[in-house]
């Protein structure tokens, strides 16, 4: 067994220890894995061990590697920051766009998406912890943004994703999260039938399984510390 194959074994159980120690269902919990900087050949390990969903953050980095893996049932996940000269290829050629975080590039991305295609899958990033340096939608403009979004006809507003504070403090990954599972659920109470809940990476698995993450987002446990 490739070190790949044994480290997605080994996040796949985590990920099904963490869910059962919660009382949830590990079905429930999405791995996305993270494959920034690593080559075409490390994503075609992953996917003969079975991994599906792979997350990029680098258009012109990944762009390549979508083209090698053609055919391989392979589904793209955008997890970058979304620059607006770039997305009309993010439409073409990614599954889902994860870092939404105004409406004009949903607006964009909505035209853009080729009409063969099913519609892009799309996550609103929420900045959920006010930091200034970091991307995302403000906690308080979300619902706003989340309204018009999911009035547009090529997209599929499917959830809520965060980067929460940088901490080590379990206690303290909950809680992010579960504002961002709070700001979720009145989303879903008002009507926005969304199932997604993108949080969670390798440091913060458990904290963001414990507060109802639908789909985490692994990179270094997979594919050891990026250089
Ligand atoms: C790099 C990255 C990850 C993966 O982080 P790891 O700590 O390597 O698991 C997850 N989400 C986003 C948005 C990232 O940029």
């Amino acid at each position: 067994m490739t070190t790949i194959t044994q480290n997605i074994e080994t996040v796949r159980a985590e990920i099904a220890r963490h869910a059962r120690t919660a009382g949830r269902d590990p079905a429930a919990i999405r791995l996305v894995a993270v494959s920034k900087t690593r080559p075409a050949e490390d994503i075609a390990s992953a996917r003969d061990a079975g991994q599906s969903d792979f997350g990029e953050n680098y258009l012109q980095e990944a762009l390549p590697k979508i083209a090698a893996l053609d055919g391989r049932g392979i589904r793209w996940h955008f997890i970058g920051r979304v620059q607006s000269n770039k997305t009309r290829e993010l439409a073409m050629h990614f599954d889902w766009v994860q870092t939404v975080d105004r409406e004009r590039i949903a607006l964009r991305l909505c035209e853009q998406r080729p009409p063969d295609l099913p519609p892009l899958n799309i996550c609103l990033q929420v900045n959920i912890d006010r930091e200034p340096q970091k991307a995302g939608i403000d906690p308080d403009d979300v619902a706003g943004v989340a309204h018009a979004v999911s009035a547009l006809p090529r997209l599929r507003l499917r959830g809520l994703m965060a980067i929460p504070a940088a901490t080590e403090d379990h206690a303290r990954q909950r809680d992010s999260f579960l504002r961002l599972r709070a700001l979720h659920d009145r989303l879903v109470d008002s009507g926005i039938p969304l199932d997604t809940l993108s949080m969670g990476m390798s440091g913060d698995l458990r904290a963001a399984i414990d507060a109802g993450s639908t789909m985490v987002r692994v990179g270094t446990a997979i594919f050891g510390q990026r250089g």
